[in-house]
């Protein structure tokens, strides 16, 4: 079997994903995941048509749609709610799907044999011999594979062991996600509600089954603790006079449902590829949330590096293949998604108005853009 292993690093989304686009394609791929379960943090993801489009690929569409929820429109507003663009989405042929995290999750490596994800395994470092690649981890197991797929997301040991760069660059924002059964009063059904203020936004989408996914971004300085009063009174305080159903969502959500976390990137300069070592997903290409197109474009990596190791028979010609098609559509997402965060930084109040006025004015520019981010298939 070893001669066939393709050995995957990490067992998110990104590595789910290319361990079935991979069985698939008939590899032998195998899933070293150092959580002792497979599971994914309770907030919701926006599968755009571009991500559909893989689910559709790998015979999952139909599951996903019974268990996430049909999104038509994309729309930001002012803080208070007036509306400046309002993008609609759904004009593919392909739906744009609202999905919790963990649905999207178990889709993916439910439909793999269970024996192709080893858990409670953490990769240290790897050794090339003879062609294999042999991996290496904390508890001294020792594996070997004709190529190794490090999908161990943004602080990822594969790629330090082959490029050796530094940590990801903080990009000065903090977020909260939510979640709650709550339907907020100025809800409307199939949106995707986004409200912009000044230094801070806030969003809101419904998923499969109930569930309403809330998100919020503030600048903060780096590993900012949350406030004394703890981080729901925190956010009620800091969007009390926003949009009426923003202020109503925090409260109705359990403070044990709230996460937070610092938002970082990478520029995208270096290529990812050593041999028959390659990355995906964060580990290759982490983006700020800002698109929403970090898990979207993962999915779209699992797929593109399991058709070229089915079109090529070598895997370092390969994953020169993948790499190929994947760095320049990732680079500029990750260019696009800073870009978008530059907007959300302003904080005085002319400043902020003047956004507002330009995004009404380049509301068609906005559309188009996000339909050719959304018109990809990979
Ligand atoms: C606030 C926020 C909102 C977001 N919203 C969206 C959205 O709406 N749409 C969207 O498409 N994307 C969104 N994203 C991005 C998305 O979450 C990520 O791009 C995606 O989860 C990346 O998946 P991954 O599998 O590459 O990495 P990860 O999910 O980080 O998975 C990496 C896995 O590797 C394991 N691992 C790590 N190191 C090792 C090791 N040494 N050995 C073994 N295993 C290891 C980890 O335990 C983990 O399971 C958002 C991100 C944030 C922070």
């Amino acid at each position: 079997m070893a001669m066939n292993r393709i050995i995957i690093i990490g067992g998110g989304i990104g590595g789910a994903a290319t361990a079935l686009a991979l069985s698939r394609a008939s590899f032998e791929p195998v899933v070293y995941e150092r959580t002792k379960e497979l599971r994914e943090v309770g907030a919701g993801i926006a599968l755009w048509a571009n991500a559909t489009h893989i689910l559709n690929q790998l015979g999952l569409l139909k599951a996903a749609k019974q268990v996430g929820y049909l999104t038509t429109n994309y729309q930001f507003n002012s803080q208070r709610g007036k509306e400046l663009v309002n993008v609609a989405i759904n004009e593919f042929e392909l739906p744009v799907i609202g999905i919790h995290r963990a649905e999207l999750h178990q889709l993916l490596w439910r439909n793999v044999p269970s024996e192709r994800f080893i858990l409670g395994e953490t990769f240290e470092r790897f050794e090339h011999k003879n062609n294999q690649v042999h991996a290496y981890f904390a508890s001294g197991l020792g594996v070997e594979g004709k190529a190794l797929i490090g999908a161990d997301g943004l602080r990822s040991r594969v790629r330090a062991a082959i490029l050796g760069d530094e940590s990801p660059t903080y990009r000065n924002f903090k977020t909260w996600r939510g979640l709650t059964d709550y339907i907020p009063s100025g809800y409307r059904p199939g949106y995707i509600q986004e409200f912009l203020g000044g230094g801070k936004g806030f969003g809101f989408m419904m998923l499969g089954e109930g569930k309403m996914y809330w998100y919020a971004a503030a600048t903060a300085i780096e590993a900012q603790p949350d406030a004394a009063i703890g981080r729901k009174k925190e956010l009620e305080m800091m969007y009390k006079d926003w949009f009426l159903s923003i202020p109503e969502l925090i409260t109705a959500t359990d403070e044990a449902n709230i996460l937070t976390m610092d938002l970082y990137d990478r520029p995208p300069t270096q290529s990812w590829s050593q041999q028959n070592i390659t990355l995906l997903g964060d580990a290759a290409h982490p983006m700020l949330p800002t698109m929403g197109q970090g898990a979207c474009t993962a999915l779209e990596d699992a797929y593109v590096v399991a058709k070229c190791l089915k079109e090529q028979a070598d895997p370092i010609a390969a994953f020169q293949q993948y790499e190929s098609l994947r760095f320049p559509r990732t680079k500029s997402i990750v260019e696009q998604s800073l870009q978008s965060s530059k907007m959300g930084k302003l904080s005085n109040p002319f400043a902020v108005g003047l956004r507002n006025t330009f995004m009404k004015v380049m509301g068609s520019a906005i559309s188009s853009s996000f339909k050719s981010l959304h018109a990809y298939r990979a």
